[in-house]
């Protein structure tokens, strides 16, 4: 085999541990996606039941001065019954006293029900508080994590990286351009290795004479099919693994 093929298959093998690096990077920050969207949701829970109990305060107001209001109306009807001479009119207000009071009372019950509505609001609430915080410790722990690993991966990618420049220069550029070139048409492999007549990277048949020319090793050849460039190691020693399309 040309020397420059076997240091090619090397970059090849190298850029898939590469490729399989990066995207274990790029899935990190997914990781946290689903922690995120529960504290979110916590959080608008938690607006919604403070609204609730900021509006439950609102028509307990309205309520205590409805009663203020009634208590006065209640007060003065009763001076004015001590002035009233007339039986018809005396029973009149008496009925009128009562009726208000009534009304009276039935604010008065409201403002408990009020009461009652805002205390399990606030129950909520603090539930809603520890689920919160609970989840947010959570998250900070997966942040911590998704960065040391993130961290991990990088300096990795480095060592790949640096480890690929020494290797590419023992292929000629022209040759490294094309095999970039092949490689971002064929999902990662640029380089096939034969067996048997077929190429491994498509499995199609190459022809008879490429096959004779190929086992000769004195130049580099392609595929006809998947215009992958092809290497011949001996039918013993086929790598399945490059065979991925
Ligand atoms: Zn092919």
């Amino acid at each position: 085999m040309l020397p420059e093929l076997s240091k090619l298959i090397d970059v090849q093998e190298l850029d898939k541990v590469i490729r399989e690096v990066t995207q274990e990077l790029d899935r990190l920050p997914e990781e946290l996606k689903a922690g995120e969207a529960a504290l979110e949701e916590l959080q608008a829970a938690h607006a919604a039941r403070l609204q609730e109990v900021e509006d439950l305060k609102a028509q307990r107001r309205d309520t205590e001065l409805e009663m203020a209001d009634m208590e006065e109306g209640i007060k003065t009807s009763r001076q004015r019954l001590m002035e009233i001479k007339s039986n018809i009119e005396y029973k009149a207000m008496l009925k009128e006293i009562a009726f208000k009071e009534d009304q009276r009372d039935q604010r008065e019950t409201r403002t408990l029900e009020l009461m009652d509505l805002m205390e399990t609001q606030n129950r909520l609430i603090a539930e809603l508080n520890g689920q919160m915080a609970e989840q947010e410790t959570l998250l900070e722990r997966l942040r911590q994590e998704v960065a040391v690993e993130s961290e991990k991966f990088k300096k990795e990618l480095d060592q790949l990286e640096e480890k690929r420049k020494k290797l590419r220069k023992g292929v000629p550029a022209a040759l490294m351009k094309r095999y970039e070139f092949i490689r971002q048409r064929r999902n990662g492999t640029a380089i096939a290795p034969v067996q048997e007549g077929v190429c491994l990277g498509c499995h199609m048949n190459i022809l008879p004479q490429q096959f004779i020319d190929l086992q000769k090793g004195l130049e580099i050849l392609q595929c006809p099919h998947c215009q992958r460039i092809l290497y011949w190691s001996g039918e013993e020693e086929a790598e399945p693994e490059a065979g991925r399309a």
